[in-house]
């Protein structure tokens, strides 16, 4: 079998400015998969949990063609991980010249992600009512150089889950994104935390919610 054909359900495809993570505000294209295993109480994109539409590999790369020059690009969910064809996605994203980032909720083992592939791995808290969900084995395959690993924050006590994260896992030198969940967490008391306590973390704010209504499809 030509892998190049192996076929994914994607929920959408779209090219935007980067919200979040240390590319935030480069144009970007985004690869959403459907399916997630988990079920975060702040989630914004049910919407990808079933519904889908079946692309060949081939197929999404004459698609996201069409943004050219752009060249980064974000595969997203639901949880990417979890459809098996997105291994070989990821390896002809590379051999077609894109700049790939996936982002993952961590709950899924890392160990066989491309080494050209930047990680942004979001380590669940407990407010998201998935705080248990961090395949803990992942800390092995998060390169410190490259990688991102993300909290996103609903309380104070998250902040505190995420703060002992950080020392008990020793991530303190790697590199760290902290955000607030909207609606839920002020982003002044969340900067006021981060600076008090000198913590060595990037705080981020999600750019598209703020470019755009929070609550609109494909941006
Ligand atoms: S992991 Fe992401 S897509 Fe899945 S429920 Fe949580 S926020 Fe939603």
């Amino acid at each position: 079998m030509n892998l190049y054909n192996e076929v994914l359900v994607v929920s959408e495809i779209f090219c935007s400015i980067q919200g979040e993570s240390s590319y935030t505000g480069l144009p970007c294209i985004f690869i959403r998969l459907s399916g997630c295993n988990l079920r975060c109480n702040y989630c914004d994109t049910k919407y990808s949990y079933e519904s889908g539409e079946k692309f060949s590999i081939n197929n999404i790369i004459t698609k996201i063609k069409q943004y050219d020059p752009v060249k980064l690009v974000e595969i997203t969910g639901g949880e990417p991980l979890l459809q098996s064809e997105v291994y070989e996605l990821m390896s002809q994203l590379d051999a077609n010249g894109y700049f790939v980032l996936l982002e993952t909720n961590g709950s899924q083992s890392l160990k066989d992600v491309p080494h050209h592939v930047v990680k942004i791995i979001d380590v669940k808290c407990p407010d998201s009512g998935e705080g248990k969900s961090f395949l803990l084995s992942n800390l092995n395959f998060i390169n410190k150089a490259k990688d991102e690993t993300k909290f996103v924050l609903s309380s104070y006590f998250d902040y505190n889950w995420a703060k002992n994260f950080i020392f008990l896992n020793g991530l303190k030198n790697y590199k760290i994104l902290f955000s607030a969940v909207s609606d839920r967490l002020d982003l002044q008391d969340l900067a006021k935390w981060i600076t008090e306590d000198k913590l060595p973390v990037r705080m981020q704010i999600q750019l598209h919610k703020i470019i755009w209504d929070k609550d609109k499809k494909g941006v």
